[in-house]
Order: structure tokens, then C-alpha cells, then sequence
């Protein structure tokens, strides 16, 4: 029968012999481990500097390895079970460092942890808490990778993982055991040697395997640019972007070798769900590839053999891989720059694309319609000019000034602005932000777009800014820093929730008085409890209205991942009837299939992104579409004409708001 000992058991001493082989082991253990980790080091320090790199402030780095890294929290939020079993082991190692130091030191004679003294035993008595949940948390994820087997870990079977499994039990289990047996056992001296061997098996493992991250994805997180999306700017006329070895940043090469193939980039990836090419881990594999095939000093095309360019310009830039990913990798700068080495070298021919570009070249849009149509527009929507004196620019964007739905969304915002006193005007003449061109990795004409708007904004004495389209709202506000200051600016989500207290509910068929009579509520970033303050009470005199629909709200990626807004546009739809959730919503929306410039290159290979999440959407039995991106409205409009069935309508969050408006509202 097992007796539980009062404290952990260890040999009483060692021979001479036997501390001879434990430093020859060691050290054999430790050249062995270097052998690849220092390979990989000099591949990561010999990469380019990245230009745009600052380690201040240090506050943000500093929380995110705290709350990514030592509290796990990403990992555990985006998959509790598998997430936890992780963070378990991860904490496991963190208890075992001190355990494993001392149990080398005593090795050689020099333990300095007693276990009979009081730190001791309560140090080993903590350690094996954790032993007992690092155990757990590895058994089960050896049950999900082999037997359950997820599909986006890939087909191969890692049996590397499998033995590397093996050995973290094992180092658990010999731990546990040795409070079982007395310091007087024979047994004592096999499990301290047991355990000895599993440690000095594992290290050198740890490099030559993805369990590299162990070491590296703490560098990554701590290093990461820092919030999401960060492209860095070009340096100097030489900078195409990443064409070759020799452009690959330190950090880019650090993330390369963190990646720990779990493939939660691909799981979330609208195209490699759809049977595209793209697969955003395999591209970061494709980079480590290369770097360990040819390293940083190549000049060999980084597209081609190790990464598809057809696979590249697959992606809709909708960032759910760089959220999604726990060790910190930021997928989006890699893709977008290596679209920008294939655009800027010559190296990518597409029809649509030339088309796109060609438009933006010698127009003001990237539809290619003439700016005549966008002020035959405005004449006829009767949308006051801006002339300075405004408190908003009404930004249209190309879908708003030239696609039918995207103009109908901005008139029925601008009802709904003429309803509520607000000051505005829109533009004379407005350029295409660029955003297609930057997220297809065309720098030249974006910076061109985004100095021409920044002037024609600054001559108009803009400063504010509020649109219907989040594309628009990204690229100016943080896309455009590159080139100058460009003013505060809002999506209309965020303009519409602060001013819900003054928006007639049709949902609860209540129209409240005027909450503010002086007019706008101002200067300040939305909030949950503002949001609370200005809905709607149950109080106030009925209005005569339609009943209530049942609304899905589509989390469009720039406004819900890009910009974090996720509640305003879900209390604006609530004014028209009740919301109810899509499967993957908030931070793990499916994207529409549009951004990245993709909804102007013609034809998807595989399914239509579009198409998956319509029929998503329509799924929930919902009675209407709520959309906050006229991007987003285009492509499901679309999606929902070729299912043939019934489809739910599909409305803006503005046109929602905007059918509560009594039938006289002042313009
Ligand atoms: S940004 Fe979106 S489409 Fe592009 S690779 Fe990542 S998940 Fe896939
Ligand atoms: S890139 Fe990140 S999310 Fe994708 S497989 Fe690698 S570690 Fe996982």
C-alpha cells in the first residue's frame, strides 16, 4: 500500500562516479541543445532590424506577458479545456524550474532546498500540486491530439509530440512517487535518475521541435508591435517589402520559429475554411522553412517554393489569425508584406487588380465610377456641403458615395443625423482612403491617396470625422499616420450609440423625450455605462410602429476585431427589435469575404466566404440581417440573391435606426 512520507525523498548522497556522469550527461544534454537553439538565435539576431521597432512604453509590454504569458489567460479564453490543460502544464514548468535547479544542485552536492526544512517541504508539497495538474493538463492534451484529433491540426500524426508527452508524465510521475518512498529506498536513487534522464532528454528536444516556443514565445509576446494589424512603414527607396531573406525582420524570423502549430490561426480562417490555397500556419511554417533551408542573408524569392503567392492574395485581411494566435504572431504585417514584395517587384499579375489600381491611379474611387455620380448624389439626397463651420465631415467612402446600397445607408444615416440636430457636412471631392491598396501591398498609390485626402481634410479645417464605413475608419485613422495627422474620427455605430437615449425605439415602441436639448453629446469615447445611461427606459408614450424584428448582427472584422466595437452597434440594432447571436460572433466573427481589396479581384476559388457566413446568418431563423460595413451589406446582398430561398432583409444598422424616425423628422 502507498503511504504518503512527511516530505519529498532524494538519495542521500552520490558517488563520484555517479556525479561524473551526471555532468557528462548534462553537459552532453546542454551542447546538444545548443547545437539548434544557437542556430536558430543567429538566424533571428542576423535578420534585418525592424526599423519602426520601439521597446517603450514598456507598461503594454509588460501587461501582455503578465496576462498572455504567465496567466494564460488568451490561451484559455479562446479554448477553455485545451486552453487550461495547457496552462496547467505551462505553470507546471514555471513551479518545476526551482525544483529542477535544486534537484541538479543536489546532484553535485549542493542542494540548497532542505526537504525537511519548513520552505522545503512547503516548497515540494506546492511543486507537487502542480505536478498533479501539469500530469492532468498533459494527459489531456496527449488525448486530444491523438485521439480526438481536431482537423486543422493537420493530418499528420507529431509523434515527436507524442514522445515529448511522454516525457513531461514522466517527470511528473517520478516527482509524485518520490514522496512514497523513504530516503532509505532503493528506489529513491532510480527515481532520482529516472527523472534525471527525462530532463536531460527533453532539453535537447525543445529546439529541434515546435516545444521551441517554450523558450521563444514568451520573447514574442513581450516583443509583439502591439496592437493589432501594425503594418510597418517602408524605409527608404529600397524597402519593396518581404521579397527575399534579406528582408525579414528580427521580429518576423522570432515569430517564424515561436509558432507552436496549433493551428488556431487556420481554424478561424475564412479562406482556408472555404478551400482556398491560404492556411495562415502554414505560411508562418513556410517562412521558418526558409529560414532554416537558406537563413536571413538569402536573396531567393520568400514566394514560391516555401509560400504560395496564390495563397497570399487569398487573404481578406480579416485578422482572426492574429487574434486567435497565443504566442503572439502577427500574421497580418507578414502577409501584407509580402503582397507588397510581389506588388512592388512586378511579381504579381492580376487582371482586377491592374483594374483596381488603374481606377485609384485616375480617379477618386476604387469602383471606377465617375465623381460626377457621387455629386449627382449628394445634390439629390440634398446633403448640406461641408464648409468648415460643421462639427462633422461626413465621410462617404467609395461605397457610400458610389454603390446603390452603401448610398442608401448614408442617406438614411443622414435622416437620422437631421433628426438629431447634428451638425455635418460632406465633402466637395473625397479620394478613396486607400485601404484596398494597402492591404494589397501597393504603397505608392496608398501614400498618394492618403497625402491627397489629408490635404483636400486639412484645407476643408475638418475636425471630426464620422462615417458609415469601418474600413474608412481604420485606414484613416491609423493607416494614414504615415503620412501626416489625420482628425479624430468615428464609425457611425459609436456616433449612433451615444445618442441612442435620443433615437426612437421601435423595439420597445417607446419614443423618449430628448434626453439633451442642447444639442450633441460630445467629446468623449463611447462606454459600456454610457451605453447604459442613454438606452432607452420602459417609460415614455408609445409610438405606432411595426413589430419588433428578430435581428443577427454581423460583427464586421474592422469594426469588431480592428476597433473593438462590439456593443454599440448591438444597442443601436436593439432599437429596432430584438438581437439574437450568429454561431461565431465578437471576436471570432466569420468574415464577409470583402476586405483585403478582395471584393475587387474577381472570382473565389472553393466556396464564397460570402456564402458560408450568409447562410450562417440566415441559420438562426433571424428575420433580418443587421450589417454595420457597406462592404460587408454588398457581398451578403449579393450571397443571399444567389441562395434563391427566402432570405431574412438585410439592413444597416443605420437604415434600422432610421425606420423608427417619425415620417416629418426636420432636415
Ligand atoms: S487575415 Fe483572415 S483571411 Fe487572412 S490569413 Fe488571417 S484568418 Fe485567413
Ligand atoms: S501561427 Fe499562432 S495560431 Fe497559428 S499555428 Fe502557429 S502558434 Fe498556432
Amino acid at each position: 500500500m502507498l503511504t504518503l512520507a512527511a516530505t519529498l525523498a532524494e538519495p542521500q548522497h552520490f558517488s563520484l562516479a555517479e556525479k561524473l556522469l551526471l555532468i557528462v550527461l548534462t553537459a552532453a544534454s546542454a551542447a546538444a541543445f545548443w547545437r539548434r537553439f544557437g542556430a536558430v538565435l543567429d538566424k533571428i539576431l542576423h535578420s534585418k532590424k525592424e526599423a519602426s521597432f520601439h521597446l517603450f512604453p514598456l507598461g503594454r509590454r509588460v501587461w501582455d506577458f503578465f496576462w498572455e504569458v504567465l496567466c494564460q489567460a488568451k490561451v484559455i479564453h479562446q479554448r477553455p479545456l485545451p486552453g487550461l490543460a495547457h496552462a496547467f502544464v505551462f505553470w507546471g514548468f514555471c513551479a518545476f524550474a526551482l525544483v529542477t535547479l535544486n534537484h541538479f544542485a543536489s546532484g553535485l552536492g549542493f542542494g540548497f532546498l532542505d526537504p525537511s526544512g519548513p520552505f522545503g517541504r512547503f516548497y515540494f508539497y506546492l511543486a507537487a500540486a502542480f505536478a498533479l495538474t501539469c500530469a492532468a493538463g498533459i494527459l489531456g492534451l496527449f488525448v486530444r491530439r491523438f485521439l480526438v484529433r481536431p482537423r486543422w491540426l493537420g493530418q499528420k500524426l507529431s509523434w515527436e509530440s507524442g514522445f515529448i508527452a511522454l516525457l513531461i508524465f514522466v517527470l511528473m510521475a517520478t516527482y509524485l512517487a518520490a514522496f512514497f518512498v523513504a530516503d532509505t529506498s532503493p528506489s529513491v536513487r532510480i527515481l532520482w535518475w529516472a527523472h534525471t534522464l527525462a530532463i536531460l532528454i527533453f532539453l535537447p528536444l525543445i529546439p529541434h521541435t515546435k516545444h521551441l516556443h517554450l523558450i521563444l514565445s514568451p520573447a514574442t509576446v513581450f516583443l509583439s508591435r502591439g496592437g493589432f494589424s501594425q503594418i510597418p512603414p517602408l524605409v527608404g527607396d529600397e524597402d519593396f517589402g518581404l521579397v527575399a531573406g534579406t528582408d525579414l525582420t528580427q521580429l518576423v524570423s522570432l515569430q517564424a520559429y515561436s509558432c507552436v502549430e496549433c493551428g488556431r490561426c487556420t481554424e478561424h480562417c475564412p479562406a482556408a475554411n472555404t478551400g482556398k490555397l491560404l492556411n495562415p500556419k502554414e505560411i508562418i511554417l513556410g517562412v521558418r522553412a526558409y529560414l532554416n533551408d537558406l537563413g536571413p542573408a538569402s536573396d531567393q524569392p520568400l514566394l514560391g517554393k516555401y509560400n504560395a503567392q496564390e495563397a497570399v492574395f487569398q487573404c481578406t485581411t480579416c485578422g482572426a489569425c492574429e487574434f486567435q494566435c497565443p504566442v503572439g504572431i502577427e500574421h497580418l504585417p507578414i502577409l501584407i508584406g509580402l503582397r507588397r514584395g510581389a506588388v512592388n517587384t512586378g511579381a504579381w499579375e492580376d487582371d482586377y487588380g491592374a483594374k483596381l489600381f488603374l481606377a485609384l491611379e485616375r480617379g477618386s474611387n476604387a469602383l471606377g465610377i465617375s465623381p460626377a455620380e457621387r455629386d449627382k448624389f449628394i445634390q439629390k439626397q440634398a446633403l448640406p456641403l461641408f464648409d468648415g463651420t460643421q462639427e462633422y465631415c461626413l465621410w462617404l467612402g467609395c461605397m457610400g458615395g458610389y454603390d446603390p446600397k452603401g448610398r442608401e445607408i448614408v442617406a438614411d444615416f443622414a435622416r437620422v443625423m437631421n433628426y438629431l440636430g447634428a451638425s455635418y457636412g460632406v465633402l466637395r471631392k473625397e479620394k478613396c482612403t486607400g485601404d484596398p491598396v494597402r492591404r494589397l501591398g501597393n504603397d505608392l498609390l496608398f501614400q498618394q491617396l492618403a497625402e491627397a485626402n489629408l490635404e483636400i481634410l486639412a484645407q476643408s479645417k475638418v475636425k471630426k470625422i464620422v462615417t458609415i464605413c469601418p474600413h474608412c475608419v481604420r485606414t484613416i485613422q491609423e493607416d494614414w499616420k504615415d503620412y501626416g495627422t489625420p482628425p479624430p474620427i468615428e464609425h457611425h455605430s459609436e456616433f449612433l450609440a451615444r445618442h441612442l437615449s435620443r433615437l426612437p425605439s421601435i423595439a420597445s415602441q417607446l419614443a423618449q423625450p430628448a434626453a439633451n436639448e442642447s444639442g450633441l453629446v460630445t467629446g468623449h469615447d463611447f462606454s459600456r455605462a454610457d451605453l447604459a445611461a442613454n438606452t432607452p427606459g420602459p417609460s415614455g408614450p408609445a409610438a405606432k410602429t411595426p413589430s419588433p424584428e428578430k435581428i443577427v448582427f454581423h460583427d464586421p472584422c474592422y469594426l469588431g476585431r480592428y476597433r473593438n466595437v462590439y456593443d454599440q452597434p448591438r444597442a443601436v440594432a436593439a432599437l429596432a427589435g430584438t438581437v439574437v447571436e450568429a454561431p461565431r460572433n465578437h471576436e471570432r466573427s466569420f468574415c464577409c469575404g470583402a476586405g483585403g481589396g478582395l471584393t475587387f479581384l474577381g472570382e473565389e476559388t472553393g466556396e464564397r466566404v460570402s456564402h458560408v457566413r450568409a447562410a450562417e446568418l440566415v441559420a438562426t431563423g433571424a428575420t433580418t440581417i443587421g450589417t454595420a460595413c457597406p462592404f460587408c451589406n454588398s457581398m451578403f446582398r449579393d450571397a443571399l440573391a444567389a441562395s434563391g430561398e427566402a432570405a431574412p432583409q438585410l439592413l444597416d444598422i443605420a437604415q434600422l435606426t432610421a425606420r423608427g424616425l417619425p415620417k416629418n423628422e426636420p432636415s
